[in-house]
């Protein structure tokens, strides 16, 4: 959950989600579109469906426990080597070396490493001097967490509090504000997109994503852009590097792909789809309605 994630976003799916699935061998045996559900709003859909991948997996081939070798949990699906490493570390208290954002900081200052840390060169100098400072045998637990709160409390982005530090002593950068040092970002893309809300009776048409982003997840269907018609709203939103602009129309014939859902079933949708389905249906939904839903509810 918190890959790409605030902890303060996760917080209350974390709770939900332990509630719903304990353990391993509850999410094992879930439906797919009741983990999407509980998933709706924290984005990155695909971390959801690897999770669930992942929880088979375990049940499966290793009895419901999850195997401690770094190298074994690398093969389960949506383990990168940062998940593996941070799994082993945390759980398992393995010295496998964890590079998140905060102890790439630290090392590059401590070694006063100016290479970029976003190329080869430059993580393999963090690398080497990971490597020389990680515990062999027990301790990932403790000296993994303690790089993250140096360099989250003490070693910040802006304004490190060199004086307080406990490592200061060896620490051979002159300018820590100058370091890590990155390459270029790619830019920002504006993108538009054009989508419609056809209502029928208290259902409303949605498509399946065919996209692998949002896969297993249903949309507003995607429609043309009228060329006389002005979009009711339009939806902003961030996807990676893309600034998108979605426009709102209302829609009369649903694509061949589309289904009615009942307004009060809705399907997983993704948050910018499910928030402009909010926004149309409190200032265009007719009143009668309206009136229906409340009275269901
Ligand atoms: S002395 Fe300053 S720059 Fe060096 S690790 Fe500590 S806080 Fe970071």
């Amino acid at each position: 959950m918190l890959q790409q994630t605030t902890v303060a976003a996760v917080i209350p799916y974390f709770g939900h989600w332990m509630k719903r699935f304990p353990d391993v061998q509850v999410l094992a045996g879930a439906d797919e579109q009741d983990v999407m559900a509980l998933w709706q709003g924290l984005g990155y859909y695909s971390r959801a469906r690897n999770l669930l991948r992942a929880a088979r997996e375990v049940t499966v081939q290793y009895g419901g426990t999850f195997p401690r070798d770094p190298g074994l949990l690398r093969a389960l699906p949506g383990f990168g080597e940062y998940t593996a490493a941070a799994v082993a570390a945390f759980a398992f208290d393995h010295p496998s070396v964890v590079l998140d954002a905060n102890i790439i900081r630290v090392l590059a200052r401590l070694g006063d490493i100016g290479e970029p840390v976003d190329t080869a060169a430059g993580r393999a100098g963090i690398e080497e001097l990971a490597r020389a400072l990680w515990p062999v045998r027990r301790g990932g637990r403790a000296f993994t967490g303690a790089l993250m709160e140096l360099g989250a409390l003490i070693c910040r982005p802006r304004n490190p509090l060199c004086h307080q530090c406990p490592v200061r002593t060896f620490c051979r950068t002159p300018h820590p504000e100058a370091l890590p040092v990155k390459k270029s970002r790619p830019r920002i893309e504006s993108l538009r997109d054009c989508r419609s809300v056809i209502l029928h009776g208290g259902t409303v048409a949605l498509s399946p994503s065919s996209g692998p982003r949002w896969r297993g997840l249903w949309l507003l269907p995607e429609t043309e852009r009228p060329p006389t018609a002005r979009a009711a709203f339009t939806e902003k939103f961030s996807v990676t590097r893309f600034r998108v602009s979605m426009e709102i129309f209302p829609g009369l014939h649903p694509p061949p792909a589309a289904r009615f859902f009942s307004l009060d079933a809705l399907p997983p949708m993704p948050s910018p789809h499910a928030r402009a389905l909010k926004r149309w249906m409190k200032a265009h939904a007719p009143p009668s309605l309206l009136r229906d839903r409340k009275r269901k509810k």
